[in-house]
């Protein structure tokens, strides 16, 4: 909540700031341009009315004083009258006699106009003293014959300049505050609208927790930022949603599994507790409690080598293993089930093949399947077990004429706990972990299983693993 807030806040500012940095910007260059287009004005007509003023003084010898010298000043003004200034000189700086008859205010010649006018040239300044407002003033010599005649002097008070720019500066100082007010609110108004949906996003968000894993952020459908925000997010809750359920459905599976050999055991100790027995029956029902007491430790044992699998934290042993060693081992092990079954049982491992890995676990991996392979198989049937080199990986193939599989089961036999409804006939005994382990295994290893089978016909294991291209699979000893 504070945090949307301070959002909203700082962008609010943010927007605000860079606005007033524009409105100053665009406000001094406005001003600048006004000031200086308005002194160019000024300084023109200064100039078009002093050399209008020159003919005339030219021509008029005697007395001059132009009689419409309102009418000109007017004419490039538009302004009063009273505002404008004129004087004529002499050449040597004093006033015109020409203007004694005219009782206007006395203009000053500056020492650098007079030095200016006697190269010929005009001279601008801007003089106070003469009434309430600074006056600009233009000075123009007249020549005549490239010799200096007269000075003329025009002038122009800035009143109406200063109050021109006093207006302008009071209009900006008016305008933007407002703007600003205007701009901020809108800004916060903005932020609001635009940041309503996150405020319905959190408060979704906070109302989803393990128990409601199946609710999910409304979508707009627009396809902005926050409708991808809220499909991510969407598919974050469907990818936990699942991740619950596999763990709850795991719970519930292994403690199922655990509480049948747990019942048995229980149910064999109070049996034989019931009444006294000879020393053999107890022998007979502690051996048999052993067993169960097996089971329950094979499958907690598997169900912690999947826990640290999933975790991602499954130690492996990395050194070279000689695999062709563990199969006829696990060959020479199963034999004695697959003769007590009727089964014949093939070994096809004539190279030395060394691999780089752990080898308990590798062991696990092909009794695995060769136990599954002689489990799911009836009597007078074949089981094969096969290790060759294939390019830079080994393929350990396990085959047997089994019950087999079909493709819907085949898609499942790698989840964990689960068992086709024919496996459960055929052995009462499994727990649905062995298939998984033996996936684990092989992953682990950089491999993968895959699964070949046919229900009535049989199945084919098949375990790639990569051969580690440093050892020479063809030299065991090493
Ligand atoms: P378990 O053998 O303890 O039931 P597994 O994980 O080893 O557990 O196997 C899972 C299921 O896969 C078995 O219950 C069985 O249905 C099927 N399965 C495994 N191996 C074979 C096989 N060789 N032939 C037919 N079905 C098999």
């Amino acid at each position: 909540m504070i945090k949307r807030r301070s959002i909203r806040t700082r962008l609010t500012l943010w927007y605000t700031g860079l606005l007033t940095l524009t409105l100053l910007l665009l406000g001094s260059v406005t001003y600048g341009l006004m000031v200086n287009s308005l002194s160019r004005d000024i300084d023109t007509a200064l100039e078009k009315i002093a050399g209008v003023l020159s003919q005339q003084a030219r021509r008029e010898a005697e007395a001059f004083f132009p009689s419409a010298i309102d009418d000109i000043f007017r004419r490039f003004f538009g302004a009063s009258p009273f505002d404008r200034y004129f004087e004529m000189r002499d050449h040597r700086g004093h006033r015109d006699p020409r203007m004694q008859r005219r009782s206007t205010p006395s203009l000053p010649l500056s020492p650098e106009a007079r030095a200016n006018a006697e190269r010929g040239l005009p001279t601008w300044e801007t003089v106070d003293g003469l009434g309430d407002y600074p006056v600009r003033l233009f000075t123009r010599p007249v020549l005549q014959a490239g010799r200096l005649v007269n000075l003329i002097q025009v002038g122009f008070s800035l009143q109406s300049f200063r109050e021109t720019r006093r207006h302008f500066l009071r209009i900006l100082a008016f305008m933007f505050p407002i703007a600003l007010l205007l701009a901020g609110g809108g800004g916060w108004l903005l932020a609001h609208r635009a940041l309503a949906p996150v405020a319905q996003m959190s408060q979704a968000a906070q109302r989803i927790s393990a128990a409601r894993l199946n609710e999910r952020l409304d979508e707009s459908g627009t396809g902005d930022e926050l409708d991808q925000l809220a499909h991510t997010l969407n598919a974050m809750l469907s990818r936990l949603d699942d991740a619950f359920r596999q763990i709850r459905q795991f719970s519930a599976d292994a403690s199922h599994e655990l509480q049948t050999p747990l019942t048995i055991l229980k149910g064999e100790l109070e049996v034989a507790l019931r009444t006294p027995r000879s020393a053999d029956a107890y022998q007979q029902t502690m051996r048999s409690a052993l067993e169960e007491i097996d089971r329950i430790a094979a499958l907690v044992d598997g169900l912690m080598l999947l826990a640290r699998a999933d975790a991602g934290v499954l130690r492996m042993d990395q050194q070279p293993v000689k695999l062709h060693q563990i199969v006829q081992e696990v060959y020479d092990q199963a034999r004695i089930l697959a003769t007590r079954k009727h089964i014949e049982l093939q070994l096809d491992a004539k190279e030395p093949i060394v691999v780089q890995g752990d080898p308990e676990r590798l062991r696990r991996l092909v009794l695995n399947l060769t136990n599954n392979a002689i489990k799911y198989t009836p009597s007078d049937g074949r089981v094969t077990l096969s290790l060759k080199p294939c390019r830079e990986r080994v393929v350990l193939r396990v085959a047997d004429t089994g019950i087999g599989l079909s493709p819907e089961e085949q898609e499942r036999v790698f989840q964990r706990f689960y068992r086709s409804d024919n496996a459960r006939l055929h052995d009462a005994e499994g727990s649905g972990l062995g298939l998984c382990i033996a996936r684990s295994i092989a992953e682990a290893h950089g491999g993968r299983i895959e699964l070949d089978s046919a229900p009535g016909v049989g199945s084919t294991f098949t375990v790639w693993l990569p051969l580690p291209s440093h050892l020479d699979h063809l030299d065991p000893q090493r």
